[in-house]
């Protein structure tokens, strides 16, 4: 069911020319029907648009998508390509706009809520993953250092900052970008915050080195995957040189663990990793995908 307030949204958005020149007569609580009447309808250039005006404090991509008293319909399993890349672009030129008819406001952007699903829902069938819109997100902050440069840059841009909420993917193919663009993060209005970080497909000391920029202190989910040669006395290194104290989720790569090959000079590494697991008190979920651990889980799980 849809509201007459959602319909005519509808309705409104559905013809941009008309909808881009009254977005700076609406009011800022419309906002949020706006964006979602045109992520329904796939109007990429609305998207673009209502995000470069944005006029609230937080734009929250999951609330704004999921079910709503306006329309029921749940879009946050939406990782349409056509909106996000919009939202994204949006964002950037939200950053470099003058701030001449409103005040900059906009202080959290929460990307987390967009669910990733096997078979995409949305019209365009195009979908921006998790992988690609951590690689969106890292080129456009990376272009925005380079557009500060610029001397006609508006003043407004030195001193915006805005935290970016997001679930980072990297593998070796966007390691270099992400490094980089989490390395500029202060210098950046646009702040990328991990929630969660999954690593695939790279060297342990990519991995050792790009965790320590991730913000390990407030990530709350770690997944190790594919193509990670991490063992268990990587494992020890890790947990010993980064403390995860709000981590709630582990996933480590296939067969971190293996005790049919344990010497009696591993068999303490086993013991203090469960001691420094035991510590994460916010832990709840850990995935060892084909580990070996026979006898001896009560060693891992104090
Ligand atoms: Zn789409």
């Amino acid at each position: 069911m849809k509201t007459l307030r959602f319909i005519s949204a509808e309705a409104l958005v559905s013809d941009s020319q008309v909808a881009q020149k009254s977005l700076g007569c609406i009011a800022h609580n419309l906002y949020p029907l706006l964006f979602k009447a045109s992520y329904l309808q796939e109007q990429g250039e609305m998207v673009h648009d209502i995000v470069q005006a944005w006029p609230l404090a937080e734009l929250n991509i999951g609330k704004l998508l999921g079910k709503t008293a306006d329309c029921e319909e749940d879009l946050s399993n939406r990782a349409c390509a056509i909106c996000l890349q919009a939202y994204i672009t949006g964002l950037k030129d939200y950053v470099l706009s003058s701030s001449a008819t409103y005040a900059k406001r906009l202080k959290v952007v929460d990307l987390t809520g967009i669910k990733d699903v096997e078979i995409q829902p949305c019209k365009c069938k195009k979908t921006l993953g998790r992988w690609a819109r951590t690689e969106l997100l890292s080129r456009t902050c990376f272009d925005l250092l380079i557009e500060m440069q610029r001397s006609e840059v508006d003043p407004s841009v030195f001193s915006t900052s805005i935290d970016v909420l997001i679930n980072l993917f990297v593998t070796d193919r966007s390691y270099d970008l992400a490094v980089q663009t989490l390395l500029m993060r202060c210098h950046c209005p646009l702040k990328i915050r991990c929630v969660a970080f999954r690593a695939d497909s790279l060297a342990l000391r990519k991995l050792f080195y790009i965790i320590k920029l991730v913000q390990p202190e407030s990530l709350q989910k770690l997944e190790v995957v594919h193509n990670i040669h991490l063992k268990m006395e990587h494992l020890e290194i890790l947990l010993h040189n980064v403390s995860f104290p709000e981590l709630r989720s582990l996933a480590l790569p296939i067969r971190t663990f293996d005790v049919t090959r344990l010497t009696t000079e591993s068999e303490p590494v086993l013991a203090h990793i469960g001691e420094m697991l035991s510590r994460m008190t916010q832990l709840r979920e850990i995935s060892l995908p084909f580990s070996i651990l026979t006898g001896r889980i009560r060693r891992l799980l104090r």
